[in-house]
Formats: C-alpha cells, sequence, structure tokens
C-alpha cells in the first residue's frame, strides 16, 4: 500500500491523506492545487491518438483517442513564485 503521508511541493505542509487517497499523483496541497488550477491546473488533459505501429505494445484502445494527464510544470511553478512573494 502506498503511503499517504506527502508533502505539498509548494509549503512542504503535509497534504491531507484523503486527498492523497483520492488523486495519488498530486504534490500539492488542497490550498495549492486550487491557486494551481487558476493557471490551467496541476495537472492537465491532453488527447492523443494512440500509436498502433509500435512493436510490443499494448493494443487495448486499438486506434483510438486516449486521454492522458501530464503535470503542468508552468502552474505549479508560478503557484511557486506567488508563495515565495508572499511569504519573503
Ligand atoms: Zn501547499
Amino acid at each position: 500500500m502506498p503511503s499517504l503521508l506527502r508533502k505539498c511541493d509548494i509549503c512542504r505542509c503535509w497534504v491531507d491523506p484523503e486527498r492523497v487517497a483520492a488523486v495519488p499523483k498530486s504534490k500539492l496541497c488542497l490550498t495549492h492545487a486550487i491557486k494551481a488550477e487558476a493557471y490551467g491546473g496541476e495537472y492537465r488533459l491532453i488527447w492523443r491518438q494512440e500509436r498502433t505501429s509500435k512493436a510490443g505494445s499494448l493494443k487495448l484502445n486499438y486506434g483510438s483517442v486516449i486521454p492522458k494527464s501530464v503535470r503542468n510544470p508552468s502552474a505549479v511553478e508560478r503557484v511557486r513564485l506567488e508563495y515565495e512573494e508572499s511569504h519573503f
């Protein structure tokens, strides 16, 4: 079982374990995740055509368009700058 103890990337406070359980890949506490939303979100969803040409690929969604959520570093960075400006 993965640990539910995690510190926020921005403020280093403990992220609510319930939030970690709900959004396991998030590295932000709720406060900073909400702030990141204003810049497009900690994660954003991208859509791509699944590749079917690669050897050894799992052809589960053959030829379909699948969503993928990717980390949005610029949003996290802007929240970090905002946080630092207000604390130093
Ligand atoms: Zn935080």
